[in-house]
């Protein structure tokens, strides 16, 4: 009999581990990417012998497949998605597709900003209770390759509002939802609701078995929650208000309280991960651990030893008395924000990019009260120009990582900071924001 065909649209890390997964199960599998696809995938693809095509999405084989698993960065909207809901083909994402396949269960973090973070943190305390679990999603090796080896009982998933979009009959057994803030909208048709609905997909088809962590001082959250009614069991973490059942700040303290576990506290000043934003992930990772019953000591060690990550508010170095700070990944207005919000004043801020249509204006109160000089680190800086240029001493136009570390070096004096946290995407001078940090740190120790 001849097999089920199962294609994957696009050849990255989702996409090869959906293909290597699906074989694994037994169906036949295309894959198709419409550009490159980089030599490790296409060598571990043939080594396979997984037939694909790269340059372009062949109709006639995509067409007559059962299922079409598509990587989160093929918009919903692209033609051949259109022309494979047209021939009635279900289209998912590699996470749904991998669900099918283990029995492990899932806490799934989503949100505008700070899922990486929490996602790590919250991977942290589960290793260090000795939870068998890892780590995947958006993250590292593909939650699929990781299902067709299937070893753990747990799987701490990052989930954007991408993989959300083509995710129906998966359910979270403990969804993270950290905040809905602006950001793509170029694909929720400018629409704040629609982007909001994506990310409410986080808590679907839970019961009250499950739970549902959420920021009780995040707006767009609870006007949507207003209008839905949920299953799950719900637990809020807030800094501005005192909550009877999940995590609330007072005195400097985090404070959570679940059900009749006992309660946990800890000073912020213990926390290893620092910055307003990152009490907010630490309260929602603390619920998260304390849900599963891990002690309230193994908390407070994983909330105070781990390790700061890479290109988020990331200490680089200090030099002549000046702190280097790259916070690359903040690529949106709201990230920028958390980053100044949690430096002092004296800051040298690197920025720009590309301007995925970012009002500037909740920025401006803190780079009033900060940010002496702005250091613009893209080809076009018009918008930053026009949104700060009554706000600060100078702004000044840099095209390179290095040109722009050289030019925040001359700029700032002892007790400063020069901060990266561009609020912009990377790809005008860079190829992502990983290669941005990278370089930035680079001149930053050239210097
Ligand atoms: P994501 O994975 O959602 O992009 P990250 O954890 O990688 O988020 O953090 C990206 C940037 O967002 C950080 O550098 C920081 O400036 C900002 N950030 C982190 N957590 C939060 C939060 N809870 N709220 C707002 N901004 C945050």
């Amino acid at each position: 009999m001849e097999k089920s065909r199962i294609v994957i649209l696009g050849a990255g890390e989702s996409g090869y581990g959906a293909a290597m997964l699906a074989q694994k199960q037994g169906f036949e599998v295309f894959v198709s990417d419409s550009g490159r696809i980089a030599d490790t995938y296409k060598e571990k693809l043939n080594a396979l012998a997984i037939p694909f095509e790269e340059g372009q999405h062949t109709n006639e084989l995509i067409t007559n497949a059962i299922e079409v698993i598509k990587s989160p960065g093929i918009p919903n909207k692209a033609p051949i998605v259109a022309a494979i809901k047209q021939a009635n083909i279900p289209v998912i994402s590699e996470i749904e597709f991998a669900k099918r396949y283990t029995k492990a269960r899932t806490i799934c973090i989503t949100g505008s900003n700070g899922k990486t973070t929490t996602s790590t943190l919250i991977y942290h305390l589960l290793k260090k209770a000795g939870i068998n679990a890892s780590l995947a999603g958006n993250i590292g090796k593909s939650f699929a390759a990781q299902v067709a080896e299937d070893q753990f009982d747990w799987y701490v998933l990052e989930i954007s509002s991408f993989m959300l979009d083509n995710m129906y009959e998966f359910k979270a057994d403990i969804a993270v939802l950290l905040n809905i803030t602006p950001d793509h909208l170029d694909r929720y048709d400018y629409k704040m609701a629609n982007y909001a609905a994506s990310k409410m997909r986080i808590t679907q088809n839970q019961t009250d078995a499950d739970y549902f962590v959420y920021c009780a001082d995040d707006t767009e959250t609870m006007k949507i929650l207003q209008t839905m009614k949920l299953q799950a069991r719900q637990f809020p973490f807030s800094i501005l208000h005192h909550v009877e059942q999940g995590a609330w700040l007072e005195d400097d303290l985090i404070h959570i309280n679940i059900n009749s576990k006992e309660q946990f506290s800890m000073s912020i000043a213990a926390l290893a991960l620092q910055g307003k934003h990152n009490i907010y992930n630490s309260m929602a990772s603390g619920i998260v651990a304390k849900v599963l019953d891990i002690r309230n000591a193994t908390i407070r060690e994983g909330m105070g030893d781990i390790k700061n990550i890479e290109h988020r508010l990331e200490f680089v170095a200090k030099i002549s008395g000046v702190t280097y700070i790259n916070d690359s990944k903040a690529t949106n207005v709201n990230s920028t924000w958390y980053a100044l919000e949690s430096v002092s004043s004296g800051v040298v801020l690197i920025m720009g990019g590309v301007d995925k249509g970012n009002d500037y204006e909740m920025l401006k109160d803190l780079v009033k009260s900060k940010v002496k000089a702005i250091v613009c680190l893209g080809k076009n800086n018009k918008r930053i120009h026009e949104a700060f240029e009554d706000d600060v001493e100078m702004i000044v136009n840099t095209f390179s990582a290095e040109e722009a570390v050289q030019v925040a070096y001359h700029l700032a004096k002892k007790g400063d900071t020069v901060l990266l946290s561009p609020a912009c995407a990377s790809f005008d001078l860079f190829t992502s924001y990983e290669d941005r940090g990278i370089q930035f740190k680079k001149a930053v120790k050239e210097l």
